[in-house]
């Protein structure tokens, strides 16, 4: 780069035509040198030297000016102008007439020279040059009218002394010097490319470059370092290197040599040369120097959007949304929003309510909702659901979103249309099970459709050989989920195909499945498997073969359920029969009034009373029942879901479900007898007897309802209403699943808050896994997480999962992640596995039969049940945690003994005199023990209550200090 030239100076150090009186050189010899007044080429006055000695022969002329100060100098510039008469022009000069001298320089720190030293001769001096005459002139006119004035200029270098003198030597010249002018050379300070050079001084040889490094102007920044600038001999500054610009939030002014703040209303939002610009729309600045400009209130900018680019806002609501509606299909279209909010990337989310008939409003539709080609972040304004189901209302909101709508408080605005599904066949049975085979005969049973889509009519069986001499299909009806086939030929494979019809007409056919019937040999062979099992579980001494041919004569609907032949058994829902009575008819032993006896009421039922009481039958023993009564003015629909419990209970064979004796249909009041527990529900049971089991007693018992579920699930059965009070418990502790009526889940009854309206039935939230709670997907995996609330309550002794929390703070909660805590005392390998029931995702909770076998596992090594250590690091879930209460909010010991549900001995504490917490906080388990607190559990529960109390004393005491 070019640096101008009128940043190159020069510092004058002496000037011989400013003087005003003599110079006063020295002069050696006095008859050499003659200092004389004369004029420059402009008339002014000067004082020049002259020597014109050139007829005399061997000259040796001196004049040596004053001592001159260095002022840091290192080389020495010296203008000269002087003139010189040409030999030629001299008549009868002699050949040693001169047109020449000779400059010297001498360094020296004091002004200490004499007429005599230096001495006058090359060493001590230093030879600078000789210097000639451009040009000489013939005519000598010191009057000045004529003169060829002739210009030189030498330098010297490095000189380091304080100062220096000059000399010219003359040796035959006929010659006047008319100026002297000693200067050195610097460059200047200088702002170059942003930056400021300081002043610096020219080196030493007219070649040497003297470096200076630039500092940037203020508010501004480095480019490229090191900034640099050269000074060369010359005093010019080159070579620039590096430079700065002024930084975000400054401008450069002034021809780029200072940084001023943007303006407000300007911004500039990196470093550069490139000027402020004036702020986007929507946008402002709050201060001078601004570096970007923020959005006005309403508007955003996302991270992704250039600071130059206006800010922007949410974008307004789609408008008409067209819907068509095609069975339980629906395409929704739609304009776009008029106003984008100044951006092009506006996308589109479609939430889906589903309002069907119940009292909840509505409530966002389950994953099972199919959208084409997304549901979230549509770019087109089309989108086609599916698999709604028949005959409900939903609601649609259409939000319109963009890239700043996350950024905006407000929720997105939206477009609603509200449509009601049309009929639609039920969807197809994906999966059937061989329930048993004989030679001539398989029994199927299958699973009701996904989506049903209405009322099931019934059921079409094709079948057919699979591999046939001529292809013959066959059809068979069915009103419930299972088939029984006949008149198959042994040992074939057939194919089989299920469909459902509803009112709206037939759904599609399942896919094939393959069934052989079995050959005689099979059939043979595995009766006489069998017979000693028969035998074996027989009782009474009644020879087995009479047996087994009343049984098939009287009760062929129980031989069917306890079919010889290897197969899954399959429960199956009551209510898929078009007579319910059919299906109390074949689950359900009828019994004779007579034969009932009842005893007292224990109990109260959603129907009616319950019972305890004593059932004879003929020629058996009298047992032990309880006894459920149907109310009398019960309607027909009462009638029906009172006894569907029994439809349910009848298909179950297990120890730890409750076992159903019977019904009494035939006469009033119709009853249902099941086997007599005499602990009741586990819930009040356990409260009733708070802190008096062993952990293994407890494991003992979660281990039954374990296994009673595990059975349950290899039925097909969901139960949907797991918890402590639906098990019942025997006088040996065996507790058994109970309770498996589905009235309660109607939306009709108001009458208990356990259970909470949702749509399309009732939910005992704190019980029900979230996406039952959600989506109504209730599934043995959503039982295995009400398994954990029942474990919970289990090992805190019947405490109310989540306390006093609301059911939304409870649904909120869950949704958070939050999980119970461990109770008191749990180990911890049983709150691992609550823990592992409540995982949200349902399929990672175990399964029942995985955790039989942990339970079990658990009671063969009692050790792996000490650990009692926090899980909190090994758990990533936070944990609703509730500490013992803090004593402190409490004005009395009474209100404290409420407060850990220890009421009972508030009486107790008086009399003893712990009356205050100074005395209770310091109670010893003797002092428990002699208060009179001799229940176990009640002891450890007071005294980890007094403890807390302890700690928390000397928590405050130690705050107070
Ligand atoms: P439920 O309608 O089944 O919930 O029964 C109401 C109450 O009756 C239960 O909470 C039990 O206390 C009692 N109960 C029901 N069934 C039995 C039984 N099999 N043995 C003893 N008590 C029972």
């Amino acid at each position: 780069k070019k640096i101008p030239w009128f940043l190159c100076v020069f510092v004058l150090l002496m000037d011989s035509t400013t003087a005003t009186a003599e110079l006063g050189w020295t002069i050696h010899p006095a008859a050499g040198w003659e200092e004389v007044s004369g004029y420059d080429e402009h008339m002014t006055t000067i004082r020049t030297y002259q020597v014109c000695n050139v007829f005399d022969g061997s000259q040796n002329n001196w004049v040596r000016t004053r001592h001159i100060r260095r002022r840091g100098a290192q080389r020495i510039h010296v203008q000269m102008k002087f003139s010189v008469r040409d030999c030629g022009s001299i008549p009868n000069v002699p050949g040693s007439c001169k047109e020449t001298f000779n400059l010297y320089f001498y360094e020296s720190d004091a002004d200490a020279a004499t007429r005599t030293s230096p001495p006058w001769m090359e060493n001590p001096w230093t030879k600078v040059d000789t210097i000639a005459a451009d040009e000489s002139f013939s005519q000598v006119d010191l009057g000045g009218r004529i003169m060829k004035i002739n210009s030189e200029v030498r330098s010297f270098g490095p000189v380091s002394r304080r100062g220096f003198y000059l000399a010219f030597q003359d040796y035959g010249a006929c010659m006047s010097l008319i100026a002297v002018r000693v200067f050195y050379r610097k460059c200047p300070a200088v702002v170059l490319n942003g930056a400021a050079f300081p002043e610096t001084l020219s080196g030493a040889e007219s070649t040497s470059l003297v470096v200076a490094r630039g500092v940037c102007v203020p508010n501004g920044e480095e480019v490229d370092v090191p900034i640099r600038l050269y000074c060369n001999g010359d005093g010019e500054w080159m070579v620039p290197i590096g430079g700065c610009t002024c930084k975000a939030g400054f401008e450069g002014v002034e021809n780029g040599t200072a940084c001023r703040a943007c303006i407000s209303g300007f911004f500039k939002a990196t470093q550069g040369d490139h000027e402020c610009l004036p702020c986007p729309i929507n946008s402002r600045t709050t201060n001078e120097g601004a570096t970007n400009c923020v959005c006005r209130n309403g508007f955003y900018r996302t991270d992704s959007d250039p600071a130059q680019m206006p800010c922007t806002t949410i974008p307004s609501a789609p408008r008409g949304v067209i819907s068509i509606v095609n069975e339980t299909s629906l395409r929704l279209r739609w304009t776009a929003p008029q106003e984008g909010g100044g951006r092009d990337d506006v996308v589109y989310n479609v939430i889906c309510k589903s309002c069907g008939g119940g009292r909840g409003g509505c409530t966002r539709c389950g994953d099972n909702v199919r959208f084409e080609p997304r549901q979230l972040g549509l770019t087109e304004a089309d989108v086609r659901i599916s698999d709604l189901l028949a005959h409900t209302r939903y609601t649609f909101e259409v939000q319109a979103v963009n890239g700043v709508s996350d950024l905006s408080p407000y929720s997105p605005q939206y477009a609603a249309v509200n449509i009601t599904t049309n009929q639609a066949v039920p969807s197809a049975v994906s999966i059937m099970h061989q329930v048993s085979r004989a030679p001539e005969s398989i029994t199927l049973s299958w699973s009701q459709p996904d989506q049903p889509n209405g009322l099931i009519l019934d059921y079409e069986l094709q079948y057919y050989e699979k591999v046939p001499a001529e292809f013959n299909s066959s059809l068979f009806r069915s009103q419930t989920n299972t088939a029984d086939i006949r008149g198959l030929k042994p040992g074939t494979i057939y194919v089989f195909q299920v469909r459902a019809r509803t009112v709206a007409g037939f759904g599609r056919y399942s896919g094939k499945m393959y069934f052989q019937t079995m050959t005689e040999e099979e059939y043979n062979s595995s009766i006489q498997e069998k017979l000693p099992l028969i035998i074996g579980s027989a009782s009474g001494g009644v020879v087995f073969i009479i047996a087994i041919t009343v049984f098939i004569i009287i009760c062929p609907s129980i031989l069917f359920m306890m079919r010889l032949s290897p197969g899954v058994k399959i429960y199956i829902d009551p209510f898929t029969y078009e007579d319910p009575n059919e299906a109390i008819r074949e689950f359900a032993k009828e019994i004779e009034f007579p034969c009932v006896k009842i005893e007292q009421v224990i109990g109260a039922g959603e129907f009616g009373e319950v019972c305890s009481g004593n059932l004879r039958l003929p020629g058996k023993r009298e047992i032990l029942v309880a006894i459920k009564t149907l109310k009398a003015g019960y309607t027909e629909r009462q009638r029906r879901d009172f006894l569907s419990e029994a439809s349910i209970m009848g298909q179950f064979d297990h120890p730890n479900i409750i076992r159903l004796e019977g019904v009494v249909t035939k006469s009033n009041p119709v009853m249902i007898l099941t086997e007599f527990m005499e602990n009741g529900s586990l819930d009040s049971f356990l409260r009733q007897n708070d802190g008096q089991f062993t952990v293994i007693q407890l494991v003992g018992m979660l281990r039954g309802i374990a296994a009673g579920m595990k059975y349950l699930c290899d039925m097909n059965y969901v139960h949907r209403d797991l918890a402590a009070r639906n098990i019942l418990v025997n006088s040996n502790l065996v507790s058994k699943v109970s309770d498996f009526g589905l009235s309660r889940f109607l939306e009709d009854d108001a009458s208990d808050p356990t259970y909470t309206s949702a749509l399309g039935g009732k939910i005992p939230i704190r019980w029900t896994a979230p996406e039952a709670i959600q989506y109504r997907k209730f599934t043995s995996s959503s039982d295995a997480w009400s398994y954990g609330i029942v474990m919970w309550e289990v090992m805190s002794y019947g405490e109310r999962p989540y306390w006093d929390m609301s059911n939304q703070d409870v649904i909120n909660a869950i949704e958070q992640d939050y999980r119970l805590p461990p109770p008191m005392d749990c180990p911890s390998a049983l709150h691992q596995l609550m823990l592992d029931c409540w995982q949200k995702d349902r399929n990672n909770r175990p399964k029942f039969s995985q955790t039989v076998s942990t339970l079990d596992k658990m009671i063969r090594n009692p050790a792996s049940l000490k650990a009692m250590t926090p899980l909190s690091s090994s758990v990533h879930l936070a944990l609703l945690d509730r500490s013992p209460p803090d004593f402190s909010s409490f004005t009395t010991v009474d209100e404290w003994l409420d407060a850990i549900k220890m009421s009972q001995y508030k009486e107790y504490f008086t009399n003893e005199g712990f009356n205050s917490f100074s005395v209770v906080s310091q109670m010893t388990m003797d002092d428990i023990l002699r208060v009179g607190v001799t229940l176990a559990g009640h002891q450890k529960k007071i005294f980890n209550s007094v403890q807390s109390m302890r700690a928390q004393m000397n928590q405050i005491t130690s705050v107070e200090v």
